[in-house]
């Protein structure tokens, strides 16, 4: 990353959005940088929720289905291959009232920027919601999990629950299955809220089966998980379910936090956008899952961050 320059566009996130964006832009001669996150925690995740995802068999052109972290990979050296820049690294402030935009991505605390740009594509995504329980934190990597794909391998033959009504909950379900001697889906009502394709799929399966109108209050082990207690939302009662793995699976929080107080967000913290994926900020765009929590898909993401780069070389077409 070259220190002193200002950017023609800086894209900051590296999920479906955003390496389609760095596609576009880098095709349009723009020379975009990608700031792609580092690897540290669910909210920082370069390559995006995909990274974290197994088969995906809705992402058109590839009828077998393709691995999410190799549909990631492709699009990223597909990116590199027209002259995207990415740097692993993670955006840590951002002024964007400066002109040009300013970004750090070292020590938010010092004087000067360490990248300052015409423009900024946000294509942060969302991540995973946690149920907040003391125990979840304390045993995430011995046992609690929100990643199928990545831990699914170290349940072999064991007691699986994966807590959740909606496709995530489904999706990781199914694919426990490959590897748990039994796969329990705890959700808090007695309708799931996931497609019925999904619902017919894991309804079939013989090793997964349903506990209804039951929330988790605790998760139980001392070096590893051992069960889960769960309380029925309507007679109360709580009781234990022995498990060795619990899979957490319900929905995505938008990673918004970097803009607070700076661009308009709904009452769930996604940007609002306008028109595409302009912002109230000219020279910002948003798009993919920061901006969008109603389609939330891989294509629907890849899509707006083709808008999203179509709008950010007309805006700067526009100074020409
Ligand atoms: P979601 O649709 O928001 O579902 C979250 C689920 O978790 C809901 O069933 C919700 O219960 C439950 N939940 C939320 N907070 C909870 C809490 N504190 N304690 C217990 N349960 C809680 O999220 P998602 O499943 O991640 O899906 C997000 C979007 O991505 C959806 O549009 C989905 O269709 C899409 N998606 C698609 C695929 C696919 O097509 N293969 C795969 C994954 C995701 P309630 O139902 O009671 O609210």
């Amino acid at each position: 990353m070259e220190v002193g320059t200002t950017r023609n566009v800086v894209i900051v996130g590296s999920g479906p959005a955003g390496l389609t964006a760095a596609v576009y832009t880098a095709r349009a001669n723009l020379q975009p940088l990608v700031i792609e996150g580092e690897l540290s925690s669910t909210s920082d995740q370069p390559g995006g929720q995909l990274m974290l995802t197994t088969d995906v068999e809705n992402f058109p052109g590839f009828p077998n289905g393709i691995m999410g972290p190799q549909l990631m990979m492709s699009m990223r050296e597909q990116a590199e291959r027209f002259g995207a820049e990415i740097v692993t690294k993670k955006a840590t402030k951002v002024d964007l009232s400066a002109s040009p935009i300013a970004i750090w991505t070292e020590d938010p605390d010092a004087a000067e920027p360490d990248v300052t740009t015409k423009s900024l594509i946000i294509s942060t995504g969302a991540s995973s919601l946690m149920l907040g329980l003391p125990n979840e934190a304390r045993l995430l990597g011995y046992g609690v999990s929100t990643c199928a794909t990545c831990d699914g391998f170290f349940f072999r033959d064991k007691r699986i629950a994966v807590i959740g009504g909606g496709d995530s909950a489904l999706e990781e379900a199914l694919f426990l299955t490959k590897f748990g001697d039994s796969v329990t889906i705890v959700h808090r009502r007695k309708e799931l809220r996931a497609s019925k394709i999904m619902q017919d799929r894991a309804f079939k399966n013989e090793k997964i089966d349903f506990v209804w109108d039951s929330a988790v209050v605790d998760i139980l082990g001392d070096e590893k998980v051992s069960g889960i207690k769960i309380q029925d939302v309507i007679t109360g009662e709580d009781r234990e379910l022995a498990v060795d793995g619990v899979f957490v699976a319900i929905g995505h929080e938008p990673n918004t936090g970097l803009f607070k107080g700076q661009l308009a967000m709904d009452a769930a913290g996604y940007l609002v956008t306008e028109g595409g994926t302009r912002t109230a900020l000219p020279g910002v765009f948003a798009c993919g899952d920061v901006q969008d929590h109603v389609y939330r898909q891989a294509i629907t993401a890849a899509g707006s961050g083709c808008m999203a780069a179509i709008d950010t070389e007309r805006y700067l077409a526009s100074f020409e």
